[in-house]
Parts: C-alpha cells; structure tokens; sequence
C-alpha cells in the first residue's frame, strides 16, 4: 500500500475526517450528476414512504461512498448499518445482521466485491424479496426455513465494479458511479474543511491543495493538514500558496499531485519497456506494489490525467508522460499508434 499522504484509503491520523463528513446532499460538494439523480430518487422513496432501492456505489477511494451512504440515511431519516464484504465471513453473520435490521433501515456494504459466493447468494432472496432462508436443527433433522426479513435498502460500494458477479450487480436499482473531483470542487472542499477545523487558508493557498490532491477529497483533506503542520511550525496564521509548494517539496508531490512512487512508476515504463506497452503484473513487480493496489490507487489516476493509456496489449506511458518527467522521448516512440 501506498501509505504517504496521497493515500487515498483511510490511515491512521484520518480520525478527524468524521468531522469534515458532509452529513446531507446539500453540503456535499461536486459529483453534481449523482447526487441531482440521487436527490430525485431519495425525494420518491420518501413520498411513497418505501426504502429507496439498492443502490450500488463504484469509485476508485476517498471520493465519497462510505459518506454518501451516511447521506442518504440522513436524508432518509433511516438508520444505518455499516459492514464490509470481507466482514460478513459466513452466511449466519449475514443472516444475523438482516433480522436485527429495523424497518426501513439502510444495509452499508463497503468492498462489497469481496463478498463470497455464499453469501451473496443468502443475500439475493433478502434484496428481491425480503426472504432469508436459515438452517434450523442439526444433522439429518435439519431442515431451511424461509423468514421474512425487515423492509431494507442495501447501499453497496465497490472501487472494482468489474469484480461484482453478474447476478449481483443486477440486483441493484441504482448505480452511481462516481469521478475524480474537478478542481474547483475541491478548492471548495478544501475551504470548507479548513473552515471546519478553525485555519485560515487564502484563495491562492486552497488553489494549490486542490491541483495537488488528486481529484480525490480524502487527499484533498489529508494534505491540508500537513500543509497546516508546515504553518504553525513557522508561524504563520494563514495558509498560503508559498507554504503550500513547500510543505509539497518537503513531501515529493508535484503539481500535478503525483509523488515518487508515481514517478517511478512512470519512469520504469520508459527506461526498462521503452514506453510500453507492459503488462500490470510486470508493472506491480518491478515496483514492489501488488498488482491490485496498482489497478485500484495508482492507475485510475495516472489514466485520468491522461499519463497512461491502456491498450489492447498492456499499458503505455503518453507522450505527456514524457514532458511531465523531462525525458526526451525516442523516435521510435512516434510510429506506435497506441502511443498518442
Ligand atoms: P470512500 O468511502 O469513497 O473511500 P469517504 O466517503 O470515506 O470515501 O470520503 C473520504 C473523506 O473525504 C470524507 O471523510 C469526507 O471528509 C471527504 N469527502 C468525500 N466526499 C466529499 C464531498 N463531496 N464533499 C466534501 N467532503 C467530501
């Protein structure tokens, strides 16, 4: 795992983040398309006074699932569960948590791709038709027996939806897919964080956060505090672009938010592949990251920002790719017509 702080999954020292939680669609900034469609959604589950259907969550991480599922059970007024696929190891826990469920209450499965097949199919009877089958007795004396299971709305997330199987996916009414946050989101993101924990940030300063983040408000957040670190040590009541590409130096993040393992990543690619096109695998064992922490944390981005292409034989560095790093490209390089 990546572990710096332009980790986007959750790390120790993120604790405060509860606080910086949008707890409403209306403080929930960016991902405009989503939330307008969720809004409609949410509005018609209250006025039938049904749960709102399932509703799947796919994104890379630190853009915003875990605090839209909280979302939609505010605005639901119902309460929440919160799970994770990896958690539910059996189909008793799954069975133990839908009885105990209230009406109308929402089911939050993080990672729900790592559910096991077993599992998932104790989970279909209860999503289509609120029925859950438990074995009563033991030995040649047992026999299934079908409850009914409390009216509720599971709010899944996945950063993979391609790992979810077929028959699981469909049974969500709504998929939302989520996308790395323009930059003026997150400059209003960074505002209204630094405004949550009491510092000062100028224009110039949450500008600088927000082209460094990544397109992702958990860095976004993640960075503001250290750049505040990087203030109070010199004194500074507010927060300022000069501080901002300091504390960034001090950290390896470049301007476009990529940080060494990036680089080298990138650089990799060109030195030892000549540009591409490599295989993930190759890729994840020439930087001692595993192949999916590359999928999930490094590539969606570097794809995103248009750094990296995919192509039908592997992964090819761009040409901007190149620029970005200062290295000269071959000319060889121009011919490939995967490469522009
Ligand atoms: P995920 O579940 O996708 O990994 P989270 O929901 O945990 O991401 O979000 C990470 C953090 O980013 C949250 O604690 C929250 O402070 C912040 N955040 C996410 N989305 C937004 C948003 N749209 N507006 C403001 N803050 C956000």
């Amino acid at each position: 795992m990546r572990n710096g702080p332009l980790d986007p999954n959750e790390l120790p020292g993120d604790e405060g983040e509860l606080s910086l939680r949008p707890r409403y669609l209306r403080e929930f900034i960016g991902q405009e398309q989503l939330k307008e469609n969720l809004r409609v959604f949410i509005e018609a589950a209250r006025q039938r006074e049904e749960p709102m259907d399932h509703l799947l969550l796919y994104g890379p991480p630190g853009l915003g699932k875990t605090t839209l599922a909280h979302i939609v059970a505010n605005e639901m007024g119902a309460p929440i569960h919160v799970t994770s696929g990896p958690a539910i190891e059996k189909s008793g826990d799954l069975v133990g948590i839908l009885t105990n469920l209230e009406e109308g209450a929402i089911l939050f499965i993080d990672e729900i791709h790592r559910l096991s097949r077993t599992v998932e199919e104790y989970l279909y009877p209860a999503m289509e038709d609120r029925k859950v089958d438990i074995m009563i007795g033991q030995g040649p004396a047992a026999r299934s027996v079908r409850m009914e299971v409390p009216a509720f709305t599971v709010v899944g997330a996945t950063t993979r939806q391609g790992l979810l199987t077929g028959p699981l996916r469909d049974r969500f009414g709504i998929i939302s897919h989520f996308r790395y946050y323009e930059q003026d989101a997150l400059f209003e993101i960074v505002k209204r964080s630094a405004n949550i924990l009491g510092y000062t940030i100028a224009t110039d300063g949450a500008e600088e956060i927000a082209r460094r983040s990544r397109g992702t408000p958990r860095i976004a957040n993640r960075l503001l505090r250290r750049v505040r670190d990087f203030a109070q040590v010199e004194s500074l009541a507010e927060i300022h672009r000069p501080i901002v590409e300091k504390a960034a130096r001090a950290l390896e993040i470049d301007h476009l938010g990529l940080d060494r393992i990036d680089r080298t990543l990138l650089k990799m690619i060109i030195e030892r592949h000549k540009g591409g096109p490599v295989g993930i695998d190759t890729i994840a064992a020439s930087t001692g990251e595993d192949s999916q922490t590359i999928e999930d944390v490094y590539e969606p981005y570097l794809l995103q920002i248009g750094l990296l292409q995919r192509t039908p034989r592997g992964r090819c560095v761009t040409d901007f790719a190149y620029k970005h790093l200062e290295i000269a490209m071959p000319p060889t390089k121009e011919s490939d017509p995967f490469s522009s």
